[in-house]
């Protein structure tokens, strides 16, 4: 992926040097507006990031937004504010591992809510499911919807539970799917211009899973989550099975919401 790239009238993208398995080629940070301008998931607090985001903001930074609070996509709005005095909107960061405690809103966001720059507007679109905090934006002109780590290009996201939670991000999924959006800009990787078929794709993939993983609860009745893991996933490695064990119980939890599947200490039954 190219370091920059002018994507459309008043939105371009940098790639904070940041890549690795999680981030792929690295955080995507967009700068929307050209007078007065957004951006959106400045990314990880490296400097070199930093400067980069405020040379190519051809005008001046006046809102910092943020997808959510996972440490590869916020920690960099901290400086940015303090070296812009812009305002910085989102959900607070909850309790726990992985998440990016310096955030601090100064306009926190709730579903509904709309940015009015003038030269654009963002909708805020809640997608709790991979971070319960997680908001998406939705430019309202071009019909493109900021994804963060919700959609991204090429991969699959991580729910780690308890605040990555699958019935949330499935029906998230769902609700981002009939917005009908024209383009999907996610925070990793390429923009995505066939919303509709790539959502329905990874709900598909999600369900499918969840189909394997109730068959194999069905199948081995009294086993623990990690004990279930080489029974839902052939495919991986066991040195990724500590991952795999995360995203299997992400979908026993949902399992459990629906009735389908109940827990008795730490073994799962159908
Ligand atoms: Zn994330």
């Amino acid at each position: 992926m190219p370091p920059f790239a002018e994507l459309a009238a008043g939105v371009s993208r940098i790639v904070a040097p940041n890549p690795s398995m999680m981030t792929g080629p690295g955080t995507n940070t967009y700068i929307v507006g050209e007078e007065r301008v957004a951006v959106i998931d400045p990314g990880p607090a490296i400097p070199e990031h930093i400067e980069n985001i405020l040379e190519k903001s051809a005008g001046s930074i006046r809102w910092i937004l943020a997808t959510h609070t996972h440490p590869d996509h916020s920690p960099a709005v901290a400086a940015l504010a303090a070296r812009t005095g812009a305002e910085v909107l989102g959900m607070p960061a909850p309790a726990g591992a992985h998440q990016d405690a310096t955030f601090a809103p100064t306009r926190v966001l709730a579903d509904g809510d709309a940015l009015e720059a003038g030269e654009f507007r963002l909708e805020v679109v809640h997608t709790p499911g991979h971070a319960s905090n997680h908001v998406c934006f939705r430019h309202a002109a071009l019909n493109w919807l900021f994804t963060g780590d919700h959609v991204i290009d090429g991969s699959t996201v991580v729910i780690d539970p308890p605040d990555g939670n699958m019935k949330h991000y499935i029906e998230s999924l769902q609700k981002c799917r009939d917005l009908g959006c024209a383009a999907l800009a996610p925070g990793h990787g390429e923009i995505i211009d066939d919303p509709v078929r790539v959502i329905e794709w990874i709900i598909d993939h999600r369900l499918q899973r969840e189909a394997k993983v109730l068959a194999a609860v069905r199948a081995n009745p009294g086993l623990t989550t990690i004990e279930l893991v080489p029974h839902v996933y052939q495919d991986v490695a066991p040195h990724l099975y500590g991952w795999a064990e995360r995203s299997l119980l992400a979908h026993v939890l949902k399992l459990e919401v629906d009735g389908v599947a109940r827990r008795s200490n730490d073994a799962w039954h159908a």
